[in-house]
């Protein structure tokens, strides 16, 4: 790396994976740090060779916590589909191994210290191997066990509420869409509102010139009045308007009210969007204690959107202007539009995806959503873990067949060599039926071949080989992988 963690690394490792898999029908689940800065960047270059429509982007789960919470509901792996539980922190848990050589390695020469962070990072993936078994029999069980006890909790929510699997699934879908739409088309001003808008902007810098004392500044304001009213002029060639419009018209209130109408509602739709922001990142911040860095990091955010909010009310406050036709209010405060299910913003045609079983409150929605999505991705995980134990017991197996036919193929292979090979074999047939007894407990294992469990290495050891086996340490690993 040359300049830190540019995108173009990522776009080069995405290619290279979407290599791999062309022509099969592999779908790739990727997670990245900022996968959705990358995925924008990716839709905005129209690029041919990359196709990333086959490509699932997430977020990891510790990082997706400082991002916005549109990311949360469209980048979360708990969100997303064939994600499984997994968190996408695999290479943290790296780092924090590596992390006790620093101690070690910082007083070394270069040399050295590669030489020793190398030995660390071969036994970390030695051990990641060898312990490969254990690893998915956890997976396993905990991904039963959140299977289980969140279906617990949506039997409850069946019974006490009278939700169904499918409404929650529809407000799912709902909140997915919900932050899937990034810009509401806006309802278009009209020709007349345009020329009010001119009018009041000819208006306001008329007042600064009257008032404005320095000579370039005046200069400037009166260039731009002058623009202005020769765009007016235009506007009312184009309209038939024979006489400017003046404020006490009453055509000049009738276009300024809808005018003040849209923008009041735009503000308000914008104002729905920020309190269902806010509403999502209180719900998670409910789950971490204070003091966590993920609580720390929500609060925060926290903050942000509470201060956007605040923003968009005095916005929305700032005209004084009555609406007394439209049904919408003067003045907003806080406790207006705090909750998203407000009835005020069904009066701009949001929030009616939330119409369906508005008597359960947001809060026990949010959980029921999120107990979903968990049960969800827990059964993904079971087949996920189902097909990694089979692959891992096809692999074993086919290495232990492999290492047989090299032990049996020269007739006169050096004597430490097919020793060497031939205690390899031996080990690998202990995974085996060790990874078999395990993953027996908890998936059929019929479709692997069970020969290994019953064979042994062709050539008995003789006496003598045996006192040279003997003579390594057995609990030591054999380095011919390395
Ligand atoms: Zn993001």
């Amino acid at each position: 790396m040359h300049k830190g963690e540019g995108l173009g690394y990522s776009l080069y490792v995405l290619d290279k994976l979407l290599e791999q898999v062309r022509g099969s029908d592999v779908k790739l689940h990727v997670l990245y740090d900022i996968a959705c800065i990358l995925e924008k960047h990716i839709k905005g270059k129209a690029d041919a060779t990359r196709n990333v429509d086959d490509v699932s982007l997430a977020v990891p789960i510790f990082h997706i916590y400082g991002h916005k919470s549109s990311c949360h509901v469209r980048y979360s792996t708990r969100w997303l589909p064939g994600f499984g539980l997994t968190d996408g922190e695999e290479m943290e848990r790296m780092w924090a191994f590596m992390r006790r050589f620093s101690f070690t390695t910082k007083e070394m020469t270069p040399s050295h210290r590669i030489d020793l962070l190398t030995d660390g990072l071969l036994h970390y993936r030695r051990r990641k191997v060898s312990d490969i078994d254990l690893t998915l029999a956890r997976n396993f069980e905990k991904a039963r066990s959140i299977s289980e006890s969140t279906k617990v909790d949506l039997e409850a929510a069946q019974r006490i509420l009278h939700v169904t699997v499918s409404d929650i699934d529809e407000w799912i879908t709902a909140e997915k869409e919900h932050f899937h739409v990034t810009n509401e088309a806006d309802e278009p001003m009209t020709k007349e509102e345009k020329y009010v808008l001119l009018l009041q902007s000819i208006d306001s810098i008329t007042q600064s010139l009257c008032e404005c004392e320095d000579a370039d500044a005046r200069n400037g304001f009166s260039q731009q009045l002058n623009r202005l009213k020769a765009e007016a002029k235009r506007h009312e060639r184009d309209i038939g308007i024979n006489r400017r419009w003046q404020k006490m018209d009453q055509i000049f209130k009738v276009h300024q009210m809808s005018l003040e109408r849209k923008k009041k509602e735009k503000i308000l739709m914008q104002l729905h969007k920020q309190a269902m922001d806010y509403r999502f990142i209180q719900n998670l911040q409910k789950k971490y204690s204070d003091g966590q860095a993920i609580a720390n990091r929500l609060v925060k955010n926290l903050l942000r959107a509470s201060k956007n909010m605040k923003r968009s009310i005095s916005d929305f406050n700032k005209s004084n202007f009555t609406n007394r036709s439209g049904n919408l209010p003067d003045q907003l405060s806080w406790s207006d539009i705090c909750d998203p299910m407000a009835e005020l913003f069904k009066k701009v045609g949001c929030g009616s995806q939330v119409t369906m079983n508005d008597h359960i409150p947001t809060t026990e929605r949010q959980h029921l959503m999120d107990a979903r999505n968990r049960m969800l991705r827990a059964e993904e995980e079971l087949q996920i873990t189902e097909c990694e134990m089979l692959s891992v017991l096809n692999a074993l197996s086919e290495e232990y067949d492999l290492l047989v036919a090299a032990t049996g193929s020269n007739p006169v292979m050096q004597k430490g060599l097919l020793l060497a090979l031939k205690k390899k074999a031996c080990n690998t047939r202990i995974q085996f039926s060790e990874a078999h007894n395990l993953f027996s407990k908890y998936i059929s294992t019929s479709a692997v071949p069970h020969h290994l469990k019953h064979h042994m290495p062709i050539r008995e050891v003789t006496e003598q080989e045996m006192d040279v086996v003997e003579l390594d340490d057995p609990d030591e690993d054999s380095d011919e992988e390395s």
